[in-house]
């Protein structure tokens, strides 16, 4: 195993832990079960709201006890291989976790920050590449390397502000805590970069619980937006154990040509996630769900396609997102032209729909929805890579 991986083996990050996994780490360097619980609340100040990348600055923390922590643990932060600037003010960063264990070569994801006039938009990847196969979609090509984990997950939120500075608790040298304003650069996320969350769904649950903790990264649920092409027997669970707002990647109003542009439609058709829609735990007129609509140039972008659309979404707290097509390199499809995507969006419009199209951003860095995929061969070859390894 080459040195830096030995490194960076020999001690764990307790970045985006769980208090259940902190409270095991802490025990794992013989703090007293009768101390474990304020421990971990304290913990839990310093790395989630406070974003301390050190144990040095934890002043309530005994200074032995600091010491020990800091032999096993550190509060490392994935790499920033790349970061990328849009003329829009959209940024892309590129991220290498720290190995999971032996074989792990630290995996690389793309992580997208959005700024508009009344929020700060995070769109988070739950895996490294995609197991599903839509035709549009330039992560679909890339074959799943493989989960991210709860930490991982969490550890985008935490590198994105630090990046642009935005925990409340800044420290300054020497004199503690420096209140912060309450207003913040990421205030909401959405799980639409690589990966189907819902094929990861313990670990996006666990990721969810962490970020919407209230002692720390503090993100109300409602703020929190899980995608999915449409995996029917999790949308109730992620309604119940994680309470996000959920969207659904439709693209299709029937089952044929969804059947094309998302395959997952073969096992999971129309109808039923559409009934899973309306069985959604907590979905209301206050909180509505989002269908996802790509528009796809002589595919799915004609005036009865529309209307079509309207009809299916009748009875269900539904918003419409019309997303322009973001063409990739090597892609057969094209974006719908503009006066088509008005005309399509004239008819939702006037069902009662308001807004219904997604200005693309960041297309200049390659950051829009569908577009995010590290360095495809790349990963490819080390996928290749680890295979071979295993079976050495
Ligand atoms: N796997 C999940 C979440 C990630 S994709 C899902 O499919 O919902 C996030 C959104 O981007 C989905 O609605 C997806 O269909 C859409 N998308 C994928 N490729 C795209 C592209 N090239 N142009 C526009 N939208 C795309
Ligand atoms: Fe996977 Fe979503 Fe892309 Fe489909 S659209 S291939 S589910 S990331």
């Amino acid at each position: 195993m080459p040195e830096t991986s030995a490194h960076t083996f020999a001690k764990t990050s307790l970045l985006g832990m769980t208090r259940a996994e902190l409270a095991d780490a802490l025990a794992a360097i013989d703090v007293p079960p009768r101390e474990i619980k304020m421990r971990v609340a304290q913990l839990w100040h310093w790395i989630y709201f406070a974003g301390l990348r050190d144990f040095d600055g934890m002043l309530n923390v005994a200074k032995a006890l600091r010491a020990r922590l800091s032999e096993k643990y550190t509060l490392a932060r994935p790499e920033i291989v790349n970061e990328q600037i849009s003329s829009d003010g959209t940024r892309k960063w590129l991220m290498r976790m720290p190995p999971v264990d032996a074989r792990d070569k630290g995996a690389e994801i793309e992580c997208v920050y959005i700024p508009e006039h009344d929020r700060g938009t995070l769109c988070v990847s739950s895996q490294v590449g995609c197991t599903l196969t839509c035709t549009f979609c330039h992560t679909g090509t890339q074959r799943l390397v493989r989960n991210l984990t709860s930490r991982e997950i969490v550890a985008q939120l935490v590198v994105a502000r630090d990046q642009l500075g935005d925990f409340p608790g800044l420290i300054a040298p020497d004199n503690g805590l420096i209140p912060g304003d309450g207003g913040r650069m990421v205030s909401n996320i959405v799980f639409m970069g690589m990966g189907e969350p819902l094929y990861n769904f313990a670990h996006v649950r666990d990721a969810i619980g962490v970020i919407s903790d209230g002692e720390g990264l503090s993100l109300s649920r409602r703020r929190i937006t899980v995608s999915t092409s449409g995996v029917v027997p999790e949308i109730e669970a992620l309604g119940n154990e994680a309470g996000t707002m959920l969207a659904i990647s439709l693209h299709a109003t029937h089952d044929e040509l969804r059947n094309t542009l998302v395959p997952l439609n073969k096992k999971y058709p129309i109808a039923q996630l559409l009934q899973a829609c309306r069985d959604y735990p907590g979905a209301s007129n206050a909180r509505r769900i989002t269908f996802e609509y790509v528009m796809l140039k002589g595919i799915n972008d004609s005036p009865a396609e529309a209307r079509a659309l309207v009809r299916l979404l009748k009875h269900i707290p539904a918003k419409i997102n019309l997303i322009p097509f973001n063409p990739w390199p090597g892609t057969a499809y094209e974006c719908s032209d503009w006066e088509v995507i008005e005309r399509f969006s004239d008819i939702v419009f006037n069902a009662g729909y308001a807004s219904p199209v997604r200005t693309p951003r960041g297309r200049d860095i390659l950051a829009a929805c569908g577009q995010l995929k590290s360095e495809t061969e790349k990963l490819r070859a080390r996928a290749r890579m680890v295979v071979a390894e295993d079976s050495v």
